[in-house]
């Protein structure tokens, strides 16, 4: 899986489980995910979605003005 090999986090794993298609997949294995979209451009299948969520603690955050 090139997702797993991109990850400057390491979060990457194959699953020990099946899908529906009978093959394992790719599952994150911690929730300290930086959101740099790696995983999903790199795959083919686009088979990764990423969902960010505002945090009002981060420092990058928007301002609203
Ligand atoms: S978006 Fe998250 S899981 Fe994907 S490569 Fe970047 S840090 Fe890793």
């Amino acid at each position: 899986m090139l997702c797993i090999g991109v990850c400057p986090q390491n979060l990457l794993k194959m699953s020990k489980s099946f899908n529906k298609s009978g093959y394992h997949y790719a599952e994150i294995t911690a929730d300290n995910c930086r959101g740099c979209k790696r995983c999903t451009l790199i795959c083919p299948e686009a088979a990764i979605e990423l969902f960010l969520e505002e945090n009002e603690n981060e420092p990058n955050n928007r301002e609203e003005t």
